[in-house]
Parts: structure tokens; C-alpha cells; sequence
């Protein structure tokens, strides 16, 4: 090919400019991964409210054209950013799509306009590669919101010369979030009725669904984990997808997503009280003291375990099955530290249970990226209960901050934590595998007993610090995958 290979990438998040969870971690380091494996990347952004107060250095691009949105046309402005080491960044601004408080809605709701939002950002989008004569080999899709993008280069975009050659990858982060609206909707599309509006198009059970759209009419799928790659073809995790999966199964890839290490390293984590790494522990000492202190734990939990959960509140995350097991738990003679946003009920169950406890269990409600980084840091143990998940950071910063993650054997989080065995000395962390109080209590004890022998706890630590999640192995087969597809 001799030319580096042109990628135009779409995602609804990426840090730094707008997160809500692992898909903004994703969406922006990949693509400086990428950009160190010679690929010229762009990345399109919606305008949100957080990018205003963000403090980036913009700038105002002057491109004049409009987007179809139902039968209206819209102006947009764009302005752009830099991530990391140049990779262009284009932030679609229409204030009145984007300009809110958060990005998909609030604790109870979404916004009532998400398909219009999301429709008008993936064709302004393609507009934006169009203003800048960005000709893209690979347009890379992420999640239901950018679903669409797939079915607009095989219908409205077919034939510009702009994506003569374009092929489509599309990312399920997590397969729960499916896009659906009515199907009156289809208007706002700019897909027609007859030819996308049938069970082998977009229409999901009467309605339409955005992620099935990314699904039938992508030229590559790839989910964030092998297991998890396998688990959605299946009726138990494919929510509904399972038999439209199955159909392109050749199609589908599990790649496992990467870590930032530039950015979750204890040996450099500016947030932290005191930097540490595997072969010098001690600091991690002192973060646990400034964590109990912070969170107004009693300080007799410094020798006893200190459990961490950092997660969005949702039902995904496993909170039933830790709200039974929850008095159990703390009567172990442990401490837990949460931070979490989002479920009112989830938020309102867990206050009811921590304020029975106070000096043992903390619960912090916001999203707080620096006290994420000091949790990581402070904890001993690291919960993740999840009934399903696509592939899971939190284990992975949590392997590396020697917090031992104790987990439910499901998705990433299976392909990443190896049970630790005392006969070997070999394993990462805890698993166990159905989701019931019994084997969640049994597996968080079987830790606590290790918890008290100092030195298998180091090892075990050690272990988890030493593993290697790097984007560098995940991005080449990101780029292994464009090559087999490219069509240019
Ligand atoms: P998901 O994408 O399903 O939320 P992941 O484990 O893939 O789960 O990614 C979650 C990301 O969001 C991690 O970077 C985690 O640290 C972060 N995160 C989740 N909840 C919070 C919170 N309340 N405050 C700060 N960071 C959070």
C-alpha cells in the first residue's frame, strides 16, 4: 500500500475531552496506539458541555455545510483539539444537541432526542472526513451511537467519491446498549423504509436499534475481550442479538482493550499520596493511611483488608448480588470504600446499608476521576461482581495498583484475572463463577485468609503488578484487522 493507512474514528466518548466509562478510556488511547503503528488518525467528537469547560486548546475550523436531519437541514460549526501526540481532533458543535449537563441523561432518563443527536453527529461526522478531504481506508465505529455510521456508507454515502473504498469496523463495548427507538423515528436517519426497515436491516422487534444497524451492515465487528466475543452469540449475554450475531459470527473478533499505563501507573500516578511500583511497595502503605483518613474510616482497618468498588451504578455491575452479601461482608472485620455514579435506587440502597456502618464503609455518589486513581491506590482488594462485562478496566488499574481483583468469572474480566494458587504461587486475583451470594462470600473469604499471611500477599500482589495489559499487543491486531478488510 505505501501510504499510511487512514482511519477515521467515531466514538460518542474519549478521554480527555468527555467520559462516562471504559468507552472513553478506549477511544482515546487507541488511537495514539494506533498513530504509533504509523496509522494517520482522526477522531470525531461530539461538542459537549464538558469540552467547553474543559479548558482545551481549540480551534474554530471553518467548514460550510449542513447536515439532513428528518427533512431539516442543520448547520454545524467544528472546532478542533489535539489528542495526546497529534492525534486532529474534530468536535462537532451544535449547542443545541450537545450543549448539556451530561452526556447521554441524567440519573433517571435519557434524553428524549438521543436519536436525533446521534444520527445528526454520525453524518456530520462523514460530512467532516468529506470538508477536509480526509479520504479514510477504515471508518472504526464504537457502540450503538455511532451504529448508524455502517448503514450510512452502504446507502445515502454510497457512491461519494470521498468513501469509494471505505471499509467499516464497528465496536460493541457493551451489547446492552442497543439504541432502540421507535420505529417512527427512522425519519431522522436518513435510511429509507424500504430498504433498511426489515429484520435483516436495522428493525429490532418493531422498533429500530442503532447497534443493530453497526452489527448487520459493518464490513468487521470486533467486541473488547475473546470471551466476550463468545458470550453475545449466546441467548444468556446477547440481550436479544444472539441469532444476528451467530449469522456473522466469521465476522466478529475479540480484542482485548489496553490499559494506559501513561496515565494508571502508581511508579508515577501524580494523584496518588505516595508513588510505588512491584519491586518498591512501600508507598502503597501510606496511600491506604491517607485513604482511610479521607474517607473517615476507623484507622484500625489499616491491617485489615480494605475492599474498593469504582463503577458506573448499574444493575450490570453486579450491585443486587453485593447489596445481599453487603452485612456479610462487613462483618469480616473489613472496610469498603465506593465511588460510583448513576441508579438512584442503586445510590439509595447502598447509602441505606453504609449508614450502618459508618467508620467501615464508605460511600462516595459523583464521578471523580482523582479519587478513582487514590482508591486504586488505597485498597487492598478490589470487587467487581458484574453479571456480564464486555472487558472491564477497573480489574486491569486495579492489577496494577496491587489491588487484588476479585471478580466474577464472566467476559474480560475472565480473560484477564487468573485465580491465584497457593500450591504454584501463580495467579492474579479471585474468581468465582455463578452469580449467587454463596460463591461470591466464599471466594471474597478464601481472599481475606490469604489477606492474613503477609507474604502470600505479596506475592500475590507482585503477580498482578507485573501483568502487562499495554494497548501495543491490542492495537496491532486493531491494525492486523483494518488490513484485512481495507478495500482501497
Ligand atoms: P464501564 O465502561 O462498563 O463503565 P469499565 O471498567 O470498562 O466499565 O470502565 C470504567 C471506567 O470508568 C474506568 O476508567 C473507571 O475508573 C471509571 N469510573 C467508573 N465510575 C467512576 C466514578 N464514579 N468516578 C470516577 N471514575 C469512574
Amino acid at each position: 500500500m505505501g501510504e499510511r493507512l487512514k482511519v477515521l474514528f467515531l466514538s460518542s466518548e474519549a478521554v480527555p475531552f468527555a467520559k462516562t466509562g471504559g468507552l472513553a478510556d478506549v477511544c482515546g488511547s487507541l488511537p495514539l496506539a494506533l498513530k504509533r503503528l504509523g496509522a494517520d488518525v482522526r477522531l470525531v467528537l461530539p461538542f459537549y458541555r464538558s469540552v467547553k469547560e474543559g479548558n482545551f486548546k481549540l480551534r474554530p475550523r471553518s467548514m460550510d455545510f449542513s447536515v439532513p436531519l428528518g427533512g431539516r437541514a442543520l448547520s454545524i460549526r467544528v472546532a478542533e483539539a489535539r489528542a495526546g501526540r497529534g492525534v486532529p481532533v474534530y468536535l462537532i458543535d451544535r449547542e443545541d444537541l450537545y450543549d448539556r449537563p451530561n452526556l447521554y441523561g441524567d440519573s433517571r432518563d435519557d434524553y428524549y432526542d438521543n436519536l436525533e443527536r446521534f444520527a445528526f453527529f454520525s453524518h456530520a461526522a462523514l460530512r467532516v472526513a468529506e470538508a477536509l478531504h480526509f479520504l479514510p481506508d477504515i471508518v472504526h465505529c464504537h457502540d450503538w451511537q455511532t451504529g448508524l455510521v455502517p448503514a450510512l456508507l452502504k446507502g445515502p454515502f454510497k457512491g461519494n467519491p470521498v468513501f469509494e473504498g471505505t471499509a467499516s469496523v464497528f465496536t460493541i463495548h457493551n451489547i446492552g446498549y442497543q439504541g432502540v427507538f421507535p420505529a417512527e423515528k427512522l425519519l431522522m436517519t436518513g435510511l429509507s423504509r424500504s430498504d433498511y426497515f426489515h429484520p435483516e436491516g436495522l428493525e429490532f422487534w418493531g422498533k429500530i436499534s442503532l447497534l443493530k444497524a453497526g452489527i448487520v451492515y459493518s464490513d468487521a465487528i470486533t467486541t473488547v475481550s475473546p470471551r466476550y466475543a463468545k458470550e453475545i452469540q449466546t441467548p444468556e449475554y446477547g440481550m436479544g442479538m444472539a441469532g444476528i450475531l451467530k449469522h456473522r459470527e466469521a465476522f466478529i473478533h475479540g480484542i482485548l482493550n489496553g490499559v494506559d499505563y501513561r496515565a494508571w501507573n502508581p511508579a508515577r500516578d501524580p494523584e496518588i499520596p505516595a508513588n510505588y511500583s512491584a519491586t518498591k511497595i512501600k508507598g502503597k502503605r501510606l496511600c491506604k493511611t491517607m485513604l482511610i483518613e479521607e474517607m473517615g474510616l476507623e484507622s484500625a482497618l489499616q491491617d485489615r483488608p480494605l475492599l474498593g468498588i469504582i463503577s458506573r451504578l448499574d444493575t450490570q455491575k453486579g450491585f443486587d448480588l453485593l447489596l445481599r452479601v453487603l452485612n456479610e461482608v462487613l462483618a469480616l472485620d473489613a472496610g469498603l470504600v465506593i465511588l460510583g455514579s448513576g441508579n438512584e435506587k442503586i445510590q439509595k440502597a447502598l447509602q441505606k446499608t453504609s449508614e450502618g456502618y459508618p467508620g467501615r464503609m464508605c460511600l462516595r455518589i459523583g464521578f471523580d476521576e482523582p479519587l478513582a486513581h487514590r482508591i486504586m491506590a488505597g485498597t487492598d482488594i478490589f470487587l467487581i461482581p458484574s453479571r456480564y462485562e464486555p472487558c472491564g478496566l477497573t480489574q486491569m488499574y486495579a492489577l496494577k495498583y496491587g489491588a487484588v481483583p476479585l471478580v466474577r468469572a464472566t467476559g474480560g474480566l475472565d480473560d484477564t484475572v487468573t485465580p491465584f494458587d497457593p500450591q504454584t504461587g501463580e495467579g492474579n486475583g479471585f474468581k468465582f463463577g455463578p452469580y449467587e451470594p454463596k460463591a461470591f462470600l466464599d471466594t471474597l473469604r478464601r481472599a481475606i485468609d490469604l489477606f492474613e499471611d503477609s507474604r502470600t500477599w505479596k506475592r500475590i500482589i507482585k503477580n498482578g503488578m507485573k501483568a502487562d495489559f499495554s494497548w501495543d499487543r491490542s492495537a496491532q491486531r486493531y491494525m492486523e484487522l483494518y488490513g484485512s478488510v481495507v478495500q482501497r
